[in-house]
């Protein structure tokens, strides 16, 4: 597949999302894919075993694996099952800027020149 564009992903999804257009029914299946992808992101600990998940308070000095409080890698079935939930995130998120009629590469265009002007101070 050549470089996907966001704005090819935009219109493909404006083409295909069919029972959520109206921009309640895409919010909810935003909230819905959200609280999906924490899920499966648990059961990797809690029902796989493949990661190990701390949730300590850290100091900033610590490694970046001890700052995502991640310890493993992801299983071939979990790592599959994680990006199909943010594939359904990205799909309704595509979806509701067509809603808006805003542009995904417009506001990741934003949001990298808001991370370079604030950095790590973005406190995010
Ligand atoms: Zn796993």
């Amino acid at each position: 597949m050549p470089d996907l564009k966001s704005e090819d992903f935009q219109k493909k999804v404006s083409h295909l999302i069919i029972r959520n257009q109206n921009v309640v029914d895409i919010l909810t299946k935003c909230q819905s894919a959200c609280s999906k992808i924490c899920r499966s992101s648990i059961k990797t600990a809690t029902g796989c075993g493949c990661l190990e998940i701390n949730a300590t308070k850290k100091l900033a000095s610590v490694s970046s694996d001890e700052m995502t409080g991640i310890s493993g890698t992801l299983c071939p079935e979990c790592r599959e099952i994680i990006e199909n939930e943010i594939g359904e995130m990205l799909f309704y998120i595509a979806g509701l800027c067509n809603a808006f009629g805003l542009s995904m590469r417009d506001i990741m265009k934003k949001e990298i020149k808001n991370i370079e002007v604030l950095g790590k101070y973005s406190l995010r």
